[in-house]
């Protein structure tokens, strides 16, 4: 085994690289792409390490960190069109597109991911009329294994475009992304609880509204509605401290806390859902902020997390079943379980390819590092959301096997094919992709 070592967010995986470089520039990748081919070896790029799935991890070749490969390189605010390398962060797109007076049209919980890292996932938020990050892309340059920088776009190298951005990381270097911005917006968020019966009746809300979520806490009746729609209205005051006290204090630390307590007693989970409930979303919410603000949420508890995209007329079927599932079986899980939508998407590889898509999302923290046995509760839900066409999460935990993943997507040869002819050696490949792929 290799001395250095890497690992993962969520610290689900590590990675046992020969080396790790940290460029800077396109030229530096180039030179490690040439490098790697004349050695024949493996390449594997790293955005932020916020995938809990096997996609990211290597233990072969040179692991590429694109931490410092993160600038600005042109912005036309006439067109919104904003051009980045492509390790730069969400967070960093969003401030720099805040100060222009635009911003990303949607996002998802948090932002420290590279935009090459989530668009490579398949990264989304929610909202049927805003697709997924990687629909927000109007161009990108990727450096493929003979060295070639080849730009793609819906009017150039189409079939490329259509696969690279949601390419996991199998086609090569993604070295540039031009993103389609749009004018500042203000959100309007109101939350409410709603019974678990009321989420399933208020599910055409989505078509209503911007943006939608629910989170349903399990072994409870409680369901909360978040709902923010665009608005030309003034930001409302914040007290950080009341903020810190919610978000930090009690979202994380609190929670973390009673999840580690409650892994020496799991039939204590369903009352620790009851009260983080309380604490956590009891109290109705009616705010306006910037929009770069209120997606996101400060999430440091580790964790694991398995979500699926289904076709959204399955989804009140879908989440009674996972309640019927709770219901009958002896399972204590964490909350939340979370319902979010997307429209349809062109990118082969999308979780909602040509399919307006409900993703059920299931989570099972980490408590101070502390794994928590999860698969049986994972796999069952995965056996109901596989009923329903389910098409897993690429940077998520899923139980699919390559020979039954491949038939989740119209598209797959022809992604296949590409990979085969961009990559003939399989620089790119880890063992993840090989398990689908090879
Ligand atoms: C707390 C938390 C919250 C999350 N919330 C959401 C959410 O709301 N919605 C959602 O959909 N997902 C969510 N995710 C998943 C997250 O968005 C994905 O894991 C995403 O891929 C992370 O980006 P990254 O930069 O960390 O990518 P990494 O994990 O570093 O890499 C992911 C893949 O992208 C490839 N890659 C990275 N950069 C490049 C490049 N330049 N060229 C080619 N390939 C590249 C890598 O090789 C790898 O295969 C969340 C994850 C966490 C931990």
């Amino acid at each position: 085994m290799n001395q250095l070592k890497w690992t993962n967010w969520s610290q689900s995986f590590q990675s046992f690289p020969e080396t790790i470089e940290f460029p800077s520039s396109e030229t530096d990748l180039v030179a490690l792409v040439n490098t790697s081919n004349k050695n024949s070896s493996k390449i594997k790029i790293i955005g932020s390490g916020h995938s809990c799935s096997l996609i990211a991890e290597t233990h072969e070749g040179t692991l590429i960190s694109l931490q410092n490969y993160n600038k600005i390189l042109s912005y036309d605010k006439d067109r919104y069109l904003l051009k980045v390398q492509s390790g730069i962060s969400l967070k960093a797109i969003g401030l720099f597109l805040d100060k222009n007076n635009a911003a990303l049209s949607n996002l998802g919980t948090i932002d420290p991911q590279s935009i090459a890292g989530a668009i490579s996932t398949g990264t989304h938020g929610t909202g049927l009329k805003f697709g997924a990050m990687d629909q927000q892309i109007e161009a990108l340059e990727i450096i493929t294994a003979d060295g070639e920088i080849m730009t793609a776009s819906n009017s150039q190298n189409r079939e490329l475009f259509l696969a690279a951005r949601v390419g996991l990381g199998a086609l090569g270097i993604i070295s540039t992304v031009t993103l389609k911005a749009v004018p500042k917006y203000n959100l309007e968020v109101q939350t409410k609880t709603v019974s678990f019966d009321e989420m399933l009746t208020s599910i055409p809300l989505i078509h209503t509204t911007d943006f939608l979520r629910f989170w349903w806490v399990p072994h409870t009746d409680k369901v909360q509605l978040w709902q923010a729609d665009k608005t030309e209205q003034t930001i409302t005051k914040t007290n950080r401290l009341k903020d810190w006290i919610q978000g930090i204090l009690f979202g994380n630390i609190v929670h973390e806390i009673g999840l580690w307590l409650t892994s020496f007693y799991p039939k204590k989970i369903p009352t620790l859902n009851r009260w983080m409930y309380r604490l956590l979303f009891e109290k109705e919410q009616q705010l306006i902020g910037n929009s770069k603000d209120l997606f996101v949420l400060p999430i440091h508890v580790k964790q694991s997390v398995m979500e699926y995209g289904i076709p959204i007329e399955h989804t009140q079927k879908a989440i009674s079943e996972i309640r019927t599932l709770l219901q009958t079986k002896n399972l204590k899980v964490h909350m939340p379980i979370e319902l979010r939508f997307t429209p349809e998407n062109d990118a082969f590889l999308s979780m909602a390819y040509k399919r307006t898509t409900c993703y059920i999302g299931i989570i099972s923290y980490k408590p101070f590092g502390k794994d928590i046995p999860h698969d049986s509760y994972f796999e069952q839900v995965h056996t109901i959301l596989k009923k329903y066409e389910g098409r897993p999460h690429w940077a998520k935990k899923h139980f699919y096997t390559p020979e039954t993943l491949e038939t989740c997507y119209p598209e797959w040869h022809t992604f296949k094919q590409l990979k085969n002819n961009l990559d003939p050696k399989g620089m790119f490949e880890n063992n993840f992709l090989k398990s689908y792929f090879s």
